[in-house]
């Protein structure tokens, strides 16, 4: 008998159906509002608190199931209802997963329920590497970690950029560089606690798509954290950086910027294919509702052909991130770049698909009245954040070559 499936289970369809019930019935009723107000939706987090859909237990629970499946589910049907709104909910699993992927247990225990807090009493967390001169060039971080041995703190010195919740978060995940001279290798992740002082927002960004999500720089001026803010412990620091210092590369060359960003790929991938989705929906009601020239738009081959190639690449696209994610569960290394390939087909996937869509819908397509406008707004992210496509392509062509491809 075959053991191959691509059934997620009971389980994992009641939870999506769950979450379908919430994007349909509080976000997408939500959804144009916040767009136009470009603030963080806090209401509707809350909302979401209550339900127990943002809390550490609901993500831990789908991070930990076997299938893998279980966050790209959640993802998509809650980008499916809206992905400003989306990404307010789920931005705050980006600081969760860089203290998973490079904590303590101790410290997993002790940051991430403080990431989240509690439905009365909501925070969000932001994941802090992008800088001014630092962006798909990652080793080339300038913030400075140095550890004053004396009083056991780390001092953190620097300016990022790009972060998601920056400065409204509870709880910040900074990677800096502890030996510039290293360059990726040379760098760390610190937890910022809560009220630290010397942390501050710098300027809140105002955005193409996606704004219902806040975006902002967050300064960091003499920033001191206890040691044990440091993510993996000083021990284990100390000897990544001496084996780097003889050049002996460790981890698979992985940087703790590089750690989070692969585990993260797939489900940013399943978020690109929760927007497709929901644009190739209202295109195709459209579609068979609009009548030109005596008969439904959708009776012309032309528009007919576009709405199937819609759904073929958006399902081509979900069993890339399945294959991925199943294959993160399992443990199994992304030789091929499994994780980028997820993403960058897609990233791309969520963008052609919104434009096809405002095409379907023509005049209205272009407007506020439907809600593709905003969808095609909110897909052009997915080229860019968390690698863009072009360092996805970059990374798999080094996986599949072997080579230093630049
Ligand atoms: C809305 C938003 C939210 C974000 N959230 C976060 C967050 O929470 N935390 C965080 O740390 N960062 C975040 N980012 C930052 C994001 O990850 C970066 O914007 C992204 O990595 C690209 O960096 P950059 O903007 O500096 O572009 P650059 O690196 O300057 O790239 C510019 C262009 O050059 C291309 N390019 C660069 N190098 C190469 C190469 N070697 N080969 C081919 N092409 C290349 C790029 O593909 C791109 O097209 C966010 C960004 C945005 C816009």
């Amino acid at each position: 008998m075959s053991t191959f499936s691509l059934d997620p289970g009971a389980d994992q369809l009641a939870v999506r159906d769950w979450l379908h019930g919430f994007a349909a019935d509080v976000m997408r009723p939500a959804a144009a509002e916040w767009d136009e107000r470009e603030e963080t939706p806090w209401p509707v987090i809350q909302e979401a608190a209550k339900l127990g859909i943002y809390s550490l237990d609901f993500y831990a629970q789908q991070y930990f199931d076997p299938s893998g499946v279980g966050i790209p589910i959640a993802m998509e049907e809650l980008f499916w209802g809206d992905a400003g709104i989306g990404l307010s909910i789920v931005g705050t699993t980006l600081a969760a997963v860089a203290v998973l992927a490079n904590g303590t247990d101790e410290q997993i225990g002790t940051w991430a329920p403080q990431m989240f807090g509690t439905p009365d009493d909501i925070k969000v967390a932001a994941f802090c590497s992008s800088e001014p001169d630092a962006g798909s060039d990652v080793s080339a971080l300038r913030t400075r970690a140095v550890y004053d041995e004396a009083k056991d703190e780390w001092v953190l010195n620097g300016t990022k950029t790009w972060a998601t919740n920056g400065g409204i978060a509870a709880v910040h995940v900074v990677v800096a560089t502890v030996d510039p001279a290293l360059g990726a290798r040379g760098q760390a992740s610190f937890v910022v606690p809560p009220g630290t002082p010397g942390l501050a927002q710098g300027q809140k960004f105002k955005k193409h798509g996606i704004r219902a999500s806040h975006t902002a720089e967050v300064v960091l001026d003499s920033v001191r954290v206890p040691g044990h803010c440091l993510l993996g412990g000083k021990e284990k620091l100390d000897e990544r950086l001496a084996r780097a210092r003889e050049g002996v590369r460790s981890g698979g060359g992985r940087n703790a910027a590089m750690a989070t960003f692969e585990a993260s790929r797939p489900a940013v991938g399943a978020q690109a294919i929760g927007i497709a989705r929901a644009a190739y929906e209202v295109a195709l009601d459209y579609a068979k509702t609009r009548v030109q020239f005596g008969r439904p738009i959708i009776d012309n081959q032309g528009v007919a052909f576009q709405l199937a190639d819609m759904k073929t690449r958006i399902d081509a696209a979900r069993l890339l991130v399945w294959r991925a994610s199943w294959m993160a569960a399992g443990n199994q290394p992304f030789t091929a770049a499994e994780g980028s390939m997820s993403k960058l087909y897609a990233g791309e996937t969520a963008k052609w698909v919104t434009a096809q869509a405002m095409q379907i819908l023509g005049g209205n397509g272009f407007t506020r009245e439907y809600p593709v406008e905003r969808m095609h707004r909110d897909s052009a992210i997915y080229s860019i954040f968390e690698g863009t496509s072009e360092i996805q392509r970059l990374v798999i062509a080094r996986a599949i070559s072997g080579m230093p491809i630049r």
